[in-house]
């Protein structure tokens, strides 16, 4: 059986908020190819992945869609490293439009590396099959992680080369996201100054993200306070596992609290708060440590945006966004200690401040010594069973290590519970660019193996040793580039 007959692409979005949707086409692609192809996810959004192999390919590119499908590009605005841009919008990408998945849910089609619109500037409107595949299997691992994120239901090779600083083969992102509404959307809405505009977006991301918002006493303030904390509550997740996502420009900010836009994304593997990743951050401005902060600094300009809506008077509307953005670091603090707390496997009797004074002593020994974040935290685990040397071995400061951990394991840690909160396997950069660079050249060996161990990253398995491991010291410097 296929889905094909079923298969209805609302455009929900483009029908409320014509004026953020220039409805467009998807480029032709010569020859196209599934790289991968998350069939999970497709059986979720009811979708055959058999059909998506073979004849269902062309709704992968967006070149034969359903009946009544309204591909749009979408219209945004955003600061890019602190500079405002008035219209990024989707350069190279589109909404399909939106799909009901098996437990009721709305969840947008969406493409990137479809081709160029108008929102394009002096771009190509593709995308090359590596960062594609980076795209795919940083937010498989994620999504695997529990980390709020949005979805790549497939990459599709074209067959048209792109041009970079070599040639390389192109590719399409089919991603799958509860919506694409960034903070950047409500920065474009904002600037229309078309305050009914405004309203509708406020109102479209209320239904589809904050629906309790709708019944506080004032709906756009709860909005904007549903997404100071599911912002908070995301980025903690980020740090806790080491995550740096490289570009947190305000348009790759989610109203919805998803993880969106893997560009020069990458997971830490020394403990360093000044790591960078991206070729173009030279000033650290998104460096691991600075995430909350900048994700502070991206809330700030979400409620410039929706001041009108806060209060018909601008002094007003001011003080009433200050006192909710002023929400933000307690949320993250609690979030991000409550997560540390889960890291060690404390027990709940133990205290908030011997917790607390915990987690910074580790943190400075860590950070000392570059140990490597995730391997660290999995050690510990063992450690909690009686055998330290694992995590020992990470440290040069061994007093420091043996002193701090005769004051943790006297908390009596639950082990158990470690492993369920520290992954053994993250994609690694190492194994990434391994990863990509084969598949570039035509091998899908190395993905596929790299896939399987990041979808199960708490089940530590015989044979994925490698997975597990730092990067060999011949690895060096990583950088990755955002001109994808
Ligand atoms: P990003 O860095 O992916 O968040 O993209 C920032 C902006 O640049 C967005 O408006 C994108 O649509 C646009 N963009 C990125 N790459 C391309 C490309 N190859 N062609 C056209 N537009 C692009
Ligand atoms: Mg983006």
């Amino acid at each position: 059986m296929t889905s094909v007959p079923t298969l209805v692409l609302d455009g929900r979005f483009a029908r409320e908020l014509p004026e953020l949707a220039l409805p467009w086409q998807a480029a032709e692609t010569p020859e196209p190819r599934v790289l991968a192809l998350d069939e999970q996810l497709a059986a979720e959004l009811g979708l055959d992945p058999g059909w998506l192999r073979g004849d269902g390919i062309g709704l992968l590119t967006g070149t034969h869609l359903p009946e009544g499908a309204t591909p749009v590009a979408q219209a945004y605005a955003g600061h890019q490293f602190g500079g405002y841009s008035p219209r990024l919008g989707d350069g190279r990408a589109l909404l399909l439009g939106e799909l009901v998945d098996d437990s009721g849910r709305l969840r947008d089609l969406h493409l990137k590396g479809s081709g160029r619109t108008p929102f394009s500037r002096g771009g190509d409107g593709l995308a090359a099959v590596g960062p594609m595949l980076r795209e795919y299997v940083v937010s498989e691992a994620m999504h695997a992680l529990g980390i709020p994120t949005t979805r790549s239901l497939a990459v599709v090779a074209t067959g048209r080369p792109v041009q970079r600083e070599t040639v390389l083969p192109g590719a399409v992102l089919a991603r799958v996201a509860s919506s694409h509404l960034r903070v950047g959307t409500f920065q474009y809405a904002r600037a229309t100054d078309d305050l009914d505009l405004l309203r509708r977006l406020a109102d479209h991301a209320i239904a589809r993200h904050h629906p309790a918002a709708a019944d506080a006493e004032h709906p756009h303030l709860a909005l904007f306070q549903s997404v100071v904390a599911a912002q908070a509550a995301l980025v903690a997740e980020w740090m806790l596992v080491g995550f740096v996502h490289g570009v947190m420009n305000t348009d790759n900010m989610t109203i919805s609290g998803e993880t969106i836009d893997y560009g020069p994304c990458a997971f830490m593997d020394a403990f360093d708060p000044t790591t960078v990743f991206s070729s173009i951050d030279t000033g650290g401005r998104y460096a691991f440590g600075n995430q909350p902060v900048v994700a502070e600094w991206n809330l700030a300009r979400l409620a410039e945006a929706i001041l009108p809506l806060l209060a018909d008077d601008q002094d007003a509307a001011v003080a009433v966004a200050v006192e909710a953005l002023g929400a933000f670091r307690d949320l993250y603090s609690a979030a991000w200690s409550a997560g540390m707390r889960a890291k060690l496997g404390l027990p709940a009797d133990v205290d908030a401040s011997e917790a607390s004074s915990l987690v910074t002593d580790l943190v400075a020994l860590v950070q000392a010594d570059h140990v490597d974040h995730t391997s660290f935290f999995r050690g510990l685990g063992a450690a909690a069973r009686g055998d330290a040397e694992p995590a020992r071995g990470m440290f040069l400061d061994l007093a420091g290590f043996d002193a701090w951990t005769a004051r943790w394991l006297a908390l009596g840690p639950d082990a158990d519970a470690m492993d369920r909160t520290n992954p053994v396997y993250v994609p690694r950069n190492h194994l990434v660019e391994e990863a990509l660079a084969a598949a570039t050249d035509g091998d899908l060996t190395p993905l596929d193996r790299l896939l399987e161990a990041v979808s199960a990253p708490y089940d530590e398995r015989p044979g994925l040793e490698r997975y597990a491991e730092p990067a060999p010291d011949s690895f060096g410097a990583y950088t990755t580039f955002c001109g994808t």
